[in-house]
């Protein structure tokens, strides 16, 4: 069957989720709630670092925020095809862990990918709630499931967020779940080639998005979110 959990977050390289959503993740994991991982590829044509080396940092990654499941579908770098062998493979990880929220890549950014990713995850979403579709794990055949909502991210490019979440109590969290990936960001003593996420700069850019984001809704951090459709309330007093 797998593991059921509350939220799957979903990114095409691994790094896009803590540059993302981490505060996020890390607040509900906080508060209770179960949530797992899921690259898309292995960031393999990524300047600095290799494939093997993201992998073990994407574990690292996984530890810091204290979950167990964390998976790699991976698909090609670059090259991402909305084709029907590779949504079956993201159909069989939402189907494994019956997300009630899918946290997906911003719907447009600078890395063309994460676009491409966006739709790619709505539409397995759909796809995975559709009984006529079967996919197998363990060679059980599964249950369909759709979640309930998916929710994109913001990663570099500036994108007018629908709803935000306070991250104020886990920024120094989210900030070591992004130094696990020490091949790609700003680290003084590394000889490989410069990168524009590789600066000093981007690291402060990062936190600088972070308070613009937590200016908006009057905390000191936030995280930025997009919707595919209007967020259903049922109770407007627990909303900030
Ligand atoms: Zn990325």
């Amino acid at each position: 069957m797998g593991q059921k959990v509350d939220i799957l977050a979903v990114g095409v390289h691994p790094d896009d989720i803590e540059l993302s959503c981490s505060g996020t993740l890390l607040k509900h994991i906080d508060q209770g709630y179960s949530a797992a991982l899921c690259d898309l590829t292995q960031g393999e044509l990524g300047t600095r670092g290799s494939a093997a080396i993201r992998l073990q940092e994407a574990e690292r990654a996984r530890n810091v925020f204290g979950i167990q499941h964390r998976s790699n579908l991976g698909l090609p770098d670059g090259f991402l095809q909305e084709d029907k062998s590779s949504l079956l493979k993201l159909i069989e990880i939402i189907r494994r862990h019956r997300p009630e929220i899918v946290l997906a890549n911003a719907v447009r950014d600078r890395h063309p990918d994460h676009g491409r990713s966006a739709t790619f995850i709505q539409r397995a979403c759909f796809l995975a709630g559709l009984i006529k579709i079967e996919t197998r794990y363990r060679d059980s055949l599964q249950d369909a499931w759709r979640p309930k909502a998916v929710y994109h991210y913001i990663q570099d490019y500036f994108i007018e967020p629908d709803f935000v979440v306070d991250i104020t109590d886990f920024i120094d969290r989210k900030l070591e779940t992004i130094q696990a990936y020490s091949s790609q960001f700003f680290d003084p003593n590394s000889t490989e080639p410069e990168t524009p996420i590789s600066t000093k700069a981007f690291l402060d850019g990062l936190i600088g998005r972070a308070r613009q984001y937590g200016r908006l809704i009057n905390t000191q951090y936030g995280e930025g979110f997009t919707v595919n459709r209007p967020v259903g309330v049922q109770d407007l007093l627990v909303l900030d």
